[in-house]
């Protein structure tokens, strides 16, 4: 059996790959990439077929944020002139939210910023998110900060059917990239979420300063915490980031990395994300192989390609958009 088949037979049959075989991809010289991605697509095939889901992202909240994650933009420590504003207006995301179901959006994905929302800003999310579950059949994904019991709770019965909430990075790298807050508070909250009836969102930023044991461990710590859906951002340096180090990011590099998320995460919704347009370039297709979801409009400080520019990607690559069952 060849190294490829290998590693599509240990990620069906025991659910992930070794740690050297993380570090094979990543770091081989003898690794080719067409079989690699060939392997992925294997692995994603069997739990996805060729489908695609499109998520479109709206950023209903903008800015002043009290937390500092370095990478960000909106944190209180960026001196970046973006777009701030509080909570948009309920016709605008009614509006939003039409345009994406419209458009074949599988997921609707409300990003507000903030660590924590007060109970005035949650009860009007609620009440906007029951209005979208009853008028589009598509699934509608929060991520609003840190949870409690109360506000997850509040949430699930307005039917979010998924919260986000990143890890971002592996737990033993997190302090080079925030001081305000703890890897540990981020599971927290994705356990709140889980405990209260929500699927779980949490992905990851690559090109942060990460090594490949970060990776590894990074792989581990989003089976410990059973996320469902996965975004695997590259990092864009925006400006008014403060991160110390950041990768200048490859294209190869960057389908290898969703490639070791396939392998290790086999039956996760695996999201090319923010940053992809940036660092994959003219391959962007080709990471579809490993992940069979993608966002498209709506990144919170980057910009990206629109909605008919990824379907058409979608489609020219032979992959089938998929739309929620009604
Ligand atoms: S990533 Fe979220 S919590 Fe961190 S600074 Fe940005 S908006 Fe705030």
């Amino acid at each position: 059996m060849n190294k490829y088949d290998e590693l599509v037979q240990k990620s069906l049959t025991n659910g992930t790959i070794d740690e050297n075989d993380i570090k094979w991809i990543m770091t081989s010289k003898d690794v080719e990439l067409l079989p690699l991605l060939h392997a992925a697509y294997k692995v994603r095939y069997k739990y996805f077929e060729n489908k695609v889901r499109i998520h479109i992202i709206n950023n209903v909240k903008s800015g002043n944020c009290s937390e500092d994650c370095s990478y960000c933009a909106q944190s209180k420590e960026s001196k970046n002139e973006i777009e701030k504003y509080p909570i948009k207006a309920r016709e605008e995301i009614l509006a939003d939210a039409k345009k994406a179901f419209d458009g074949g959006s599988f997921r609707y994905c409300m990003v507000f910023s903030g660590n924590r929302q007060n109970k005035k800003d949650m009860d009007y999310i609620c009440d906007v998110v029951s209005e979208i579950k009853q008028k589009y059949p598509m699934e509608v994904c929060v991520s609003a900060g840190f949870l409690n019991d109360e506000l997850a709770t509040q949430l699930h019965n307005a039917g979010v059917n998924r919260y986000n909430h990143n890890l971002n990075t592996s737990s033993n790298y997190y302090g080079s990239i925030c001081r305000s807050h703890t890897y540990q508070m981020r599971v927290e909250t994705i356990n709140t979420a889980k405990k209260n009836g929500m699927d779980v969102c949490s992905g990851i930023i690559i090109g942060m300063g990460e090594t490949i044991d970060d990776l590894i461990n990074i792989t581990k710590e989003l089976k410990n915490v059973a996320a469902k859906s996965v975004p695997v951002n590259f990092f864009v340096p925006v400006e008014g980031h403060r991160l110390k180090e950041f990768h200048d990011l490859t294209p190869e590099y960057c389908l290898k990395v969703l490639c070791v998320f396939r392998f290790t995460l086999p039956d996760a919704e695996l999201r090319s994300a923010g940053g992809r347009e940036h660092h994959l370039r003219s391959l962007q297709a080709l990471s579809l192989y490993p992940a069979n979801s993608i966002f498209a409009l709506g990144y919170l400080t980057t910009g990206g390609d629109g909605l008919e520019q990824t379907k058409k990607m979608i489609t020219d690559a032979g992959f089938v958009v998929e739309k929620v069952e009604e």
